[in-house]
Order: structure tokens, then C-alpha cells, then sequence
């Protein structure tokens, strides 16, 4: 997502000279704050105008004035990051593996799974026994804990060769479509599902797999049946939610036209856009496709969904913040109110919104927030010398959020905590580019799609942590934006 960031940062230094709480994070780092509440699980605290959470898990201590506060909290400090995928919720993705519950499975997972990875010698001692059945379920096993443990390459794999041997398994065949799903490979996945469901139509869980896969792959009339019926035989409230977007997207999309070039699929209503502004947007797209092939090294396979909508109706569709100027969410969602051609800053928003549909596809959806949105600024392109200024000062008065807090979404938050945010984001990666080059932006998003968390990539390719990171950028935008 697009933000006007020429609103800076000052909201937050405006409470500089105010006594803070300093809040203690078990990896050593400190935030600072104006007011610290203890909401059991979590720390919530504020920051100007702007409120944040943190685990309490991460929280060693709250000093508070001259009188240290310890947290009773003893929890391990929390080793799961949260990656968001515009496109696709962390609870969909997981909805994307079927019935689980079968005893034989289980039973078969018990076998050849050991310390919480595939034990191969117990697969290939099951492969030598020649029981076919047994071998698929091996298989299947395999694929869904190497699915469940982020290794997707080793989940496509296993599961390909289960079904190799029983190619009507419509729980393999869901399980398949569902990892190809993972991987954003839409088009691949939908006739797995298809045949899925229609060997077994009475799944209401394979059906909203279905629907998943009809609705990413831009047939939104498809994608709202198929939740219907999913609905009607199994009640879900992601299901539910799905299904109303859908329906939103079709109520406002009815009239619209299509037009299809090589990379995109362009969707539009004839009154509001004239055919000379689609002719631009799409001329601009290409390019921006061309520029960005050579930057990630990769060419997405998938017609990529274009919807262009006056703004009131990007409003009521997206139901995106009142910030948001542009959406990718799988399908990049422009609004284009009274737009004749494509002005400079048109253009930027095309290939930001662009730029996440490669990351997505670099990482397989992996991407954290700060990552993916620093990114994409820095290809539109933007800098952040209008606000180094502030950015300097906010990281030497450490009250910066932390990058790691940054992996999730943003729209949950205000405008001003927004702001900051993106900011951030820009800076890291701006500085990771000066300093070590694109390329090495491009192969931490690569290590990301591997399988491993930020921080392995981080360390894997330039050598720092979190904290590391946050404090050479503290340092770079010190120097340059200092006084
Ligand atoms: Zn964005």
C-alpha cells in the first residue's frame, strides 16, 4: 500500500522533551514511551497520539521514571514471526491444508516424522516395501509436515509423487492445489481443486479451498459460489469474510469491461476511464514489468489483475484505510477518480503496487511488512532525504519502532503510526542498498522465500541482526541527515 508521506514524523518527536517509560526488550533493545499499560499478554503502550502492542514475551522489564517496574512474565521470549501476505490471511493459508484428522494419516506421520522433520530413511523403508497405498500415504505425509514446516519445495514434491500413485485422491489432490496455492501459483492449482471437488462435492472445506483458488485466479463469480456452497455445508467465519468481499468486489465490478495484454488483465467501468487513459496505464505498466524483471530477476507467471475504480467504490471494496491511495492484495486496485492520463505520481503508484507482485512472488508471500513496503518505495523510485531529518532524530532518541515489530501489517494502524512505519521501512531498506547493493535486497527476499525468517536472512547475507541493522541505519541517517 501507497501512503502520502509527505505528513512526517514530527507527532512523534513533538513528546521528546517529555518524561518517558522505557520499556526493556529481552534482546536488549529499549523503546521509549509516554505511558506504558500492562494488558497481561501484552504491553501496550503510547507514543504521541499513536498507541502500540507488543508481546509481553519480549518484554524484560519496564523501567518507569527512576523506579524499575519487573514483569512477572517468565513465557520464553517468542521466536514466531508474523509474515503478512496481502494476499492471502496467515488463517487462510493454513485452511489450505485438508482434513487432517484421518487416522491413517496420523498414524503414517507418527512413522516418519521425527524431531519435526521428515525422516527420509523411514519414507524410503516404507518405498522398498512396495505397498503402493502405504507409499502414497508416506508420501502424503511427508508433503503436509514439510508443508507445515516451510519447506514448500520438499511439500510440492512429496505430494506430487503421492499422487502420482493415486491420482483420485481428492485429499491429495486438495492438499496439492493448496501447496501450489502457497506458492501464489493460482492458475497451476485451480484444476487440482477443481477435480478435488468434483470428486468429492459434499466437502465444504475442499470447497473453500475451491473458492480461494477461483478467486486469485480473478474468477470472482466462481469464487462466490463455491463459498456458498462451502458455507452451506460447513459454517466458517473466514469463509463468511471471504465471501463478503467477494460479493463487494462483484457488486461494484458488474459493469465492468476487461482487456487483456501480455502481463496484465485489466478491468475497468467504460464511463469512468477513457480508452487514451487505459492505453497509458497499460503502456506504463509494461514498462514498469520490463524494469522490474531485470531488478528481481524473475518474470511472474500469472496474468496479473488490474481493477481500476472511481474512488468512492475502491473505498467500498477494499474497505482500506482512509490513508491508502492504491491496493495489491493479489490484484492491483487503483482508484482513478477524474484521471485523464497518467501523471508522475500516477506512475509511482503503478509500480509500487507492481513491485509487491514480484516480492510476493520472490518470497512466496513471505515477505515481511517493513521489507515488502520499504522495497517498493525504493523502486517507485523514492528516497527518504525529505525526512532524514526526522528520521535522524527519531533513531537517536531511540524512539523508533523496531523493525521487528514492523514484520506484520499496517493497517491497523493511524495515519501518523502508519507514516512512521513506512518511513522506516524505506530507510532499512534504502540503507541495506547503499550499503551492500540491490542485489543483495533482492537475495534476502530470495532466503525469505527458502524458507528462512528475516533475521536468518538478514545474518545470511549482510551479516546483521535486527539489532544490528537498526543500528548502522542509526548511525547512517545520522550522518546524513544530522545536525
Ligand atoms: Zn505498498
Amino acid at each position: 500500500m501507497r501512503t502520502h508521506v509527505k505528513a512526517l514524523i514530527l507527532l512523534l518527536l513533538c513528546s521528546l522533551g517529555a518524561q518517558a517509560e522505557v520499556i526493556r526488550l529481552k534482546n536488549g533493545r529499549a523503546i521509549s514511551a509516554d505511558r506504558v499499560r500492562d494488558l497481561g499478554d501484552r504491553i501496550e503502550y503510547e507514543l504521541g497520539e499513536d498507541t502500540y502492542a507488543i508481546p509481553k514475551s519480549l518484554v524484560e522489564r519496564i523501567d518507569s521514571g527512576f523506579i524499575a517496574t519487573p514483569t512477572s512474565s517468565s513465557a520464553p521470549p517468542s521466536t514466531s514471526s508474523s509474515h503478512s501476505s496481502e494476499a492471502m490471511s496467515a488463517e487462510e493459508s493454513a485452511s489450505l491444508l485438508v482434513d487432517l484428522e484421518s487416522a491413517e494419516l496420523n498414524l503414517m506421520r507418527a512413522r516418519i516424522v521425527h524431531d519435526g522433520r521428515v525422516d527420509r530413511d523411514a519414507v524410503q523403508a516404507i518405498e522398498s516395501t512396495g505397498n503402493q497405498h502405504l507409499t502414497a500415504v508416506a508420501y502424503f505425509a511427508a508433503g503436509v509436515q514439510s508443508h507445515l514446516s516451510g519447506d514448500r519445495d520438499g511439500a510440492e514434491r512429496y505430494l506430487r509423487n503421492a499422487l502420482a500413485i493415486e491420482p483420485n485422491s481428492p485429499q491429495l489432490l486438495a492438499n496439492y492445489a493448496g501447496a501450489l496455492m502457497v506458492e501464489q501459483r493460482y492458475s497451476d492449482a485451480l484444476p487440482y481443486a477443481e477435480q478435488a471437488a468434483r470428486l468429492s462435492p459434499q466437502r465444504g472445506d475442499v470447497l473453500a479451498l475451491l473458492g480461494s483458488a477461483y478467486f486469485y485466479s480473478d474468477r470472482t463469480v466462481e469464487a462466490i459460489s463455491a463459498w456458498k456452497k462451502s458455507l452451506a455445508m460447513r459454517p466458517s467465519p473466514m469463509v463468511r469474510a471471504l465471501l463478503a468481499k467477494a460479493e463487494r468486489e462483484q457488486a461494484v465490478q458488474e459493469s465492468f469491461h476487461e482487456e487483456s495484454t501480455g502481463h496484465f488483465t485489466l478491468h475497468y467501468e467504460g464511463r469512468e476511464s477513457s480508452s487514451q487513459l487505459r492505453r497509458q496505464l497499460l503502456t506504463a505498466l509494461e514498462g514498469d514489468f520490463d524494469d522490474l524483471v531485470r531488478d528481481f530477476w524473475i518474470s511472474p507467471r500469472d496474468s496479473i489483475p488490474v481493477v481500476i475504480y472511481t474512488n468512492q467504490a475502491f473505498v467500498d471494496v477494499t474497505q482500506a484505510p482512509a490513508w491508502a491511495e492504491a491496493m495489491n492484495d493479489g490484484k492491483l486496485r487503483i482508484p482513478v477518480e477524474c484521471l485523464n492520463g497518467v501523471s508522475a505520481d500516477m506512475a509511482k503508484v503503478l509500480k509500487h503496487e507492481l513491485a509487491h507482485s514480484f516480492i510476493r512472488e520472490v518470497t512466496h508471500g513471505r515477505c515481511p511488512q517493513w521489507l515488502n513496503e520499504g522495497v517498493a518505495h525504493a523502486v517507485e523510485p523514492r528516497s527518504t532525504a525529505p525526512m532524514g531529518r526526522s528520521l535522524a532524530m527519531l533513531f537517536s532518541a531511540h524512539r523508533q519502532i523496531p523493525l521487528q515489530l514492523l514484520e506484520g501489517g499496517f493497517t491497523s494502524f493511524s495515519g501518523g503510526a502508519a507514516t512512521v512505519a513506512y518511513a522506516e521501512s524505506l530507510a532499512a531498506v534504502e540503507h541495506i542498498r547503499d550499503t551492500y547493493g540491490f542485489s543483495d535486497v533482492v537475495q534476502i527476499l530470495q532466503r525469505i522465500g527458502q524458507g528462512m525468517t528475516t533475521e536468518q536472512a538478514l545474518r545470511a547475507t549482510i551479516h546483521s541482526s535486527y539489532t544490528d541493522l537498526e543500528q548502522e541505519l542509526a548511525v547512517g541517517l545520522n550522518r546524513r541527515y544530522g545536525s
